[in-house]
């Protein structure tokens, strides 16, 4: 069997690790409520039915109304805002209208851009950042910022679901250990009262053959001491077959407890594997960016970590490059949100490709991807960057007909003795800028 405080104090980790979590939902949760408090805030003035029903609708968030409570109110917003969008007087310029639902936009998408990654959350939050850049209208736009408030609500009750679960298995562990303790408890006093009973029984056997020995030296008559010799020898034949009995016993007593703890012990077994890989999966997705497959920047901040670990040791060189997709917002806004995700995947497989398999590739940011790449000098992780740079270029995308064409800009450094990831960041952050402004479609070395 593993240590118990090896894995007790996993799950115990892993229990700290969900509340932090379960913490961080709640703030995005009031995030997202402040946000639809400034929203009706916002939204006052324009239209008497309308300020009623923001005011309702303000009033429920500021005390926390639950879900249901908050989806009706929407609801009734919406249709209060399709209303007021029937009857809108052409003076109130649809420019004006644009410039606050792009605001709102901006403020959505920087929130959901906080949002850690964590499953099952990735998927919906990506196509509610596809719904929100296709959003027309105030309902439209009011209609996602309900559901993502929903969701964060959801995320934080499940969080709350996943702790006491873990709580419970916990305690159910410890409880099993309690029993194994408990079992070999027994099994020492067992094995006392047993050494105890042989004790004894070699008290008796002993006393009697001293007895006899007195009787013998007292004996005139050989028929006298012919029966006192049998009587002791019945005597110790007696004590001699209680004790096996008591024996045979106590062995079966032994045996069933025995195989009564293997089978618990088993269990207990199967139970912590299944709950190791259990917490393995989920430590993996945690490391996953859901839209690309490749690795995320909590992934990558870790990684990173470990490389300049391991350089300090052995001073092997590492290079780290940061990538930024060019002019990708273009592409997002003329061919939609879709399009953007197919570009970023096609985008993530072809650094994957072009590299080394031991290379490490991450996306860390919306259109943002970092590499690491060991045991190179910097003119060749240059090298290695603007093939890089060459496969992207040659990838062919079609956007409703037409031909599109995708070029990537990188900032390259190499890592200096006694640098932080900091220092590193900033650096190839400030050659990612030069490489920008001197046209893109450039990898510039720091
Ligand atoms: P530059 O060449 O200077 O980098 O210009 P840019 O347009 O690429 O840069 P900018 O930072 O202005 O735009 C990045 C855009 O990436 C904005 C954001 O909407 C978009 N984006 C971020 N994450 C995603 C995503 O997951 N999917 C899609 N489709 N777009 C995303
Ligand atoms: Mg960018
Ligand atoms: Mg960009």
């Amino acid at each position: 069997m593993s240590e118990p405080t090896d894995w007790k104090q996993k799950y115990r980790d892993s229990l700290l690790e969900m509340e932090a979590e379960e913490k961080r939902w709640r703030q995005v949760e009031q995030l997202l409520r402040r946000l639809i408090g400034r929203l009706c805030a916002a939204g006052l003035g324009v239209d008497s039915r309308l300020d009623e029903e923001l005011t309702a609708l303000a009033a429920a968030n500021r005390r926390n109304a639950e879900a249901a409570e908050l989806e009706r109110l929407a609801a009734s917003l919406t249709i209060a805002v399709v209303a007021v969008d029937g009857v809108a007087p052409a003076a109130r310029t649809a420019t004006l209208k644009s410039a606050r639902q792009d605001a709102t936009r901006a403020a959505i998408q920087s929130l959901f851009e906080r949002l850690r990654p964590g499953a099952p959350s990735v998927a919906a939050i990506q196509s509610l950042l596809s719904e929100l850049a296709i959003a027309k209208s105030d309902a439209a736009v009011a209609a996602v910022v309900e559901r993502a408030a929903d969701m964060v609500h959801e995320r934080g009750e499940l969080l709350v679901r996943e702790r006491l679960r873990a709580a419970a298995l916990l305690s159910e562990v410890t409880e099993r250990l309690e029993e194994v303790a408990g079992y070999l408890t027994e099994s020492n006093s067992a094995s006392r009262s047993r050494f105890d009973d042989t004790q004894s029984l070699n008290d008796t056997v002993m006393l009697h053959v001293r007895e006899l020995t007195d009787e013998i030296c007292e004996a005139t008559e050989l028929s006298v001491l012919q029966t006192a010799v049998t009587a002791r020898l019945e005597s110790v034949a007696q004590q001699v077959s209680d004790f096996r009995v008591r024996e045979q016993t106590r062995l079966v007593e032994y045996n069933g407890r025995a195989d009564h703890m293997r089978a618990r012990i088993a269990d207990l077994e199967r139970e912590t594997q299944e709950l190791h890989s259990k917490l393995d999966i989920e430590k993996h997705v945690a490391r996953i960016d859901p839209l690309t497959g490749i690795a995320n920047r909590k992934s990558f901040e870790e990684r990173f970590e470990m490389e300049l670990a391991r350089r300090a040791q052995n001073g092997a060189s590492l290079a780290m490059l940061l990538w930024d997709i060019d002019s990708f917002k273009g592409i997002n806004d003329r061919y939609g949100h879709r399009a953007g995700d197919r570009v970023l995947q096609s985008v993530a497989a072809c650094f994957t490709a072009a590299l080394r398999p031991a290379d490490f590739v991450a996306r860390i940011g919306g259109e943002e991807f970092a590499v690491l790449l060991t045991g190179l000098t910097l003119a060749e992780a240059v090298m290695a960057a603007n093939q890089v740079r060459t496969a992207v270029e040659g990838l062919r995308f079609h956007f409703r007909g037409t031909p599109v064409r995708v070029t990537v800009s990188c900032g390259i450094t190499e890592l200096h003795p006694g640098d932080a990831s900091e220092q590193a960041f900033d650096r190839a952050d400030g050659a990612l800028y030069s490489a920008k402004n001197a046209g893109k479609n450039l990898c510039v070395a720091a």
